[in-house]
Parts: structure tokens; C-alpha cells; sequence
């Protein structure tokens, strides 16, 4: 796992010398991986800034019940707890709202309310898709290297609809809609697809969902943080070891860094490779 750090300081002070040594044509550029993954939600596009703003918009149609702080603690409480039950996505964020309006109101919702916030859901649900910047030519890039794979978890029509609309789906060569992203998961999406965990590559915006469970699979993950990740995602109940995975700053570092791993990780027999997360 000292390795995995040692590579990425390596990389962070060579001079991306090793992107310009390949071109997309070359036949074996793509040996070392069978697939790279990507997260969807906040990876490739926007979303927890959706969420927030929907959650600020209840929270105001509840001020003439609660104060604020206490909107916003209930909802959280709620929402955390119907996780379990609802699954992820803007249906169970919507029905949780309901719940919250329910408990802070102590009887006084009414119809204007509901409907207020089911609007605040269909308003989210039916938002544009917008890109993180560079995503769509990196992604294009990518794609005409190695085979691509999409990994999202939430609702399946809520993820089916954002990446008809993401104008990029068609660059995955799988998709893959989860309740969860469990070290379960990934085994059994492995399985499925016959991947060999240390040609595995996993691209994400969570430690709990896209980093931990692939480390401890023998994966290959990069981080790739942002700012507005949901702090249910960054909570994570494993110890992520610093140097078993990989951290970026920007989309667009990912055809070098790519490159790079090709380049200096040890390309081993499936048949003889030993893993550890
Ligand atoms: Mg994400």
C-alpha cells in the first residue's frame, strides 16, 4: 500500500511526459485495466448542490412553524433513518420531507405545504444534468482507451433518467444501478462481469461508497473529492489507510494519471495476484 503513495508523489512531480508518450490508437495502452469505473453523482455531475438547495427551501417553508435549526436537524435525523427503508434519491429525500413537515408542524400541515414540497422534489428530478467541467472530454477521451463503466447507486428511473440526460452515457459499456456500494457490491458486480480486482478501477467522490469498499477488495480507487459531498459519504466505518488509494484534484488529471498507473504498477497474472485492502 506504500507503493500506491510512493506512485502518486512520483506522479504529482513528473511532468505528464507519459500521456504524450501514447495515443489513443495504441492496441495495448489498455492492457493493465479491464475496466474504469466512475461514481455518477457528484464525480461527473452535480447533485448534492441540488440537494442542499431543496433542503434550504423546506427549511424556509418551515419557518413559520420551527426555527431553522431545528428544520434541518429533524430532516437530517429522518432522512438518515428512512435510508435503510427508502434507499437513496430525491423519492426518499421527498417522502422524508413530508415525515419532517409532519413532525415540525405538531399538526398544522396542510395541503399547501405537501404540495410545496413535493414540487421541491419534482423540481430536482427534473433539473438539467450539468456537467462538472471538462468531464465530457475527458470522458470521450477516456472511453476511446479503456472500457468504461458507470457505477451509480440511488433509485434506478431517478440514475436512468440523469445519465439519458448527462449526453454521456453512451461512452459507458456497462451500467451498473445500485441500492448501495458495499464491498458486497463490487465483489458481485466483479463476479458478474469475470474483472480481476487489481485491473479494477474505481472513480469516485466518497470514501464510503467509491474508495473504502474497493480498497478493501484489492481495487484500484482514486479519489476525486468535492466540496459539496454529502457527509453521509465521507463518514465510512473501515480505517483508510493513507497510500491505499489515490487522491486528485481535477477531472481532467485522469487520462495522465491513467497513463502513469499503466506505466509503473506491476502488471500480474489474475492467477497469481495476491490482494489486500
Ligand atoms: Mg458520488
Amino acid at each position: 500500500m506504500l507503493r500506491m503513495r510512493q506512485i502518486y508523489i512520483a506522479w504529482q512531480r513528473a511532468s505528464f511526459t507519459c500521456y504524450n508518450s501514447h495515443t489513443c490508437a495504441d492496441s495495448d495502452f489498455a492492457s493493465m485495466f479491464e475496466i474504469v469505473a466512475f461514481d455518477a453523482d457528484d464525480t461527473l455531475w452535480h447533485n448534492e448542490s441540488r440537494y442542499q438547495a431543496a433542503k434550504q427551501a423546506f427549511v424556509r417553508l418551515m419557518s413559520a412553524f420551527q426555527p431553522p435549526e431545528k428544520a434541518a436537524a429533524v430532516f437530517d435525523q429522518i432522512e438518515l433513518g428512512n435510508l435503510s427503508l427508502y434507499g437513496y434519491g430525491m423519492k426518499s429525500f421527498t417522502l422524508s420531507m413530508i415525515e419532517a413537515a409532519l413532525a415540525l408542524c405538531e399538526g398544522q400541515l396542510g395541503g399547501r405545504e405537501i404540495r410545496a414540497i413535493l414540487d421541491l422534489g419534482r423540481q430536482v428530478l427534473t433539473a438539467e444534468v450539468e456537467l462538472f467541467p471538462h468531464v465530457a472530454e475527458t470522458i470521450a477521451q477516456l472511453a476511446a482507451v479503456y472500457p468504461l463503466m458507470l457505477i451509480t447507486k440511488g433509485d434506478a428511473s431517478e440514475q436512468e433518467q440523469k445519465i439519458h440526460r448527462s449526453g454521456i452515457g453512451h461512452h459507458f459499456r456497462i451500467i451498473e444501478i445500485v441500492h448501495d456500494k458495499t464491498t458486497a457490491t463490487y465483489q458481485r458486480i466483479l463476479a458478474k462481469y469475470n474483472l480481476s480486482p487489481h485491473r479494477f478501477v474505481m472513480i469516485g467522490n466518497s470514501l464510503r461508497s467509491d474508495i473504502l469498499p474497493v480498497v478493501r477488495i484489492g481495487g484500484i480507487a482514486i479519489y476525486l473529492p468535492h466540496e459539496l459531498t454529502w457527509a453521509h459519504e465521507l463518514e465510512h466505518d473501515g480505517e483508510l489507510v493513507e497510500g491505499s488509494y489515490y487522491q486528485l484534484d481535477r477531472f481532467e488529471q485522469l487520462p495522465s494519471f491513467l497513463s502513469y498507473l499503466q506505466e509503473t504498477l506491476p502488471i500480474t497474472s489474475p492467477s497469481t495476484a495476491k490482494h489486500s485492502g
